[in-house]
């Protein structure tokens, strides 16, 4: 065991000075601390400020702060613990009355948990009067109504009482009583002003050094202006506006051409609900981002394998193989082969959809065209096969990678005397007739006699 109850009054000499500072680490070793200790961790940290969220390289801050005085504090524990809420907001000046266990006392060095230098400095004293004789603004806190006609402040009020005083430089005194049975009348009495907790009136006391905490708490908060010392990183800057629209606009486009604006009349009012919910958010300009390509991402899924997905090698090899051997079955609708094709074309994209319905309705392509199956880097979207017409539908952006396998079919084909017409995905939607006009003239001129 170190020091305990044994050692009481150790430290503090009946008929002792007023007060006596000296380091405290040497405080601990002349009382004998050194000797019984079993590990240099359990003998304290001299005045290393160890532990999480400590360092020793930040400026103390220069909030000044009121004198913490414990009368009489019992356990050297709760001393430390007192330290440790002082340090961690900025308080440096503590004060001991009598402390029962004597000073000093190896308990608090523990507790204190690297706070070393508020224990290094603490002052000793023998009487209350003594410890507050230089105080011109002393406030007592304490859980109880000791009836005395005296002002009472909470924690914050406390912190706004002291500000004044302790900016013009004058030293204020905030006393806290023992753990047993706190401030006496006469101790309260000798203060200017009392200070008492909002707290659960049947469980009231608190804890000394929690006690010191809030207190010590409502001090820093107001002298550091509640700077908060660290804040969320945004990694990315704002979106600016113009992004967010950009954004918008492509939503909505994509929105509409699935039909999402139900019915037409509210489509202003839903418009107006999903911009005011994207903007809720406050996306910054990488959010924007990664929303765009979640759309995006989105289209071109949905979209599948007909928009220049090409399916390469040995599986596209097999596939066509397949259908191939059922083809002779297609006409009868029951082949699975036939099956297979549909589900590749299931999803077209809107471009494929809207030439494949012209096609089909305009007489003047009359049974001409067929769907291709788009397995393979050969097979274009359309097929006249006596004319060795092909028809290939053009995504408005793509990829290098498919662009390139574009330009491989494309003469794979006409290597084996196929023609193949670019079809831009934006004609077909924005310039249908002017399309198809162009697509008859080619038949036209395929079949015309060579
Ligand atoms: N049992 C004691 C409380 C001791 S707690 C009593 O009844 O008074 C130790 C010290 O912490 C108190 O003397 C006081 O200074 C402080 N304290 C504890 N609870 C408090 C509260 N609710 N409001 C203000 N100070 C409090």
């Amino acid at each position: 065991m170190l020091f305990g109850p044994k050692t009481k009054n150790r430290g503090v000499n009946a008929g002792a000075m007023g007060f006596h500072i000296m380091p405290y680490a040497a405080k601990v070793l002349a009382a004998g601390a050194g000797q019984n200790a079993k590990s240099p961790r359990e003998r304290g940290k001299g005045t290393r400020m160890p532990g999480a969220g400590t360092d020793r390289t930040q400026e103390w801050p220069a909030t000044g702060g009121p004198v913490v005085i414990l009368v009489e504090p019992q356990l050297g524990e709760n001393i430390g613990a007192c330290a440790r809420a002082m340090a961690n907001f900025g308080l440096r000046r503590l004060r001991l009355v009598k402390p029962r266990d004597g000073w000093p006392n190896p308990y608090a060095q523990r507790s204190a948990a690297g706070a070393d230098v508020v224990l290094e400095g603490a002052e000793l004293f023998d009487t209350l009067k003594e410890a507050i004789a230089d105080c011109t603004l002393l406030l007592a806190t304490t859980a109880r109504e000791h009836g005395q006609v005296k002002p009472v402040l909470s924690p914050e009020q406390a912190a706004f009482e002291m500000r004044g005083p302790i900016a013009a430089g004058e030293t204020v005194g905030l006393i806290f009583g023992r753990e047993r049975n706190g401030l006496e009348n006469d101790e309260i009495a000798l203060a200017d002003k009392i200070v008492t907790l909002p707290v659960n009136p049947a469980f009231s006391s608190l804890n000394l050094a929690q006690a010191v905490l809030v207190l010590a708490y409502e001090w820093f908060k107001l002298a550091s202006g509640s700077e908060l010392p660290f804040k969320m990183n945004p990694k990315s800057g704002p979106a600016p506006k113009q992004q967010l629209h950009a954004f918008f606009e492509g939503l909505e486009k994509e929105l509409e051409r699935v039909d999402f604006f139900r019915p037409p009349e509210k489509r202003e009012v839903m418009t107006i609900n999903l911009r005011n919910l994207i903007h809720r958010m406050s996306p910054n300009h990488q959010d924007v981002q990664t929303l765009h390509g979640i759309v995006r991402a989105l289209v071109e899924g949905r979209k599948g394998p007909a928009e220049g997905g090409i399916l390469r090698g040995g599986e596209a090899e097999l596939l066509r193989e397949l259908l191939n051997k059922h083809a002779a079955q297609e006409d009868s609708g029951t082949a699975p082969g036939k099956g297979l094709a549909r589900l590749l074309r299931r999803n077209p994209t809107q471009a494929e959809k809207i030439l494949w319905k012209a096609l089909s309705n305009d007489r003047r392509f009359a049974g001409v065209f067929k769907r291709n199956v788009p397995i393979g880097p050969q097979v274009a979207d359309f097929l006249a096969q006596p004319l060795r017409l092909l028809l290939e539908i053009l995504p408005d952006d793509e990829p290098a990678a498919a662009k390139d396998a574009r330009a491989a079919k494309r003469a794979w084909l006409e290597a084996r005397n196929y023609r193949m017409l670019d079809i831009p995905s934006v004609q077909v939607e924005r310039n249908l007739a002017a399309l198809l006009e162009r697509i008859a003239l080619e038949i036209e001129d395929a079949s015309a006699p060579k």
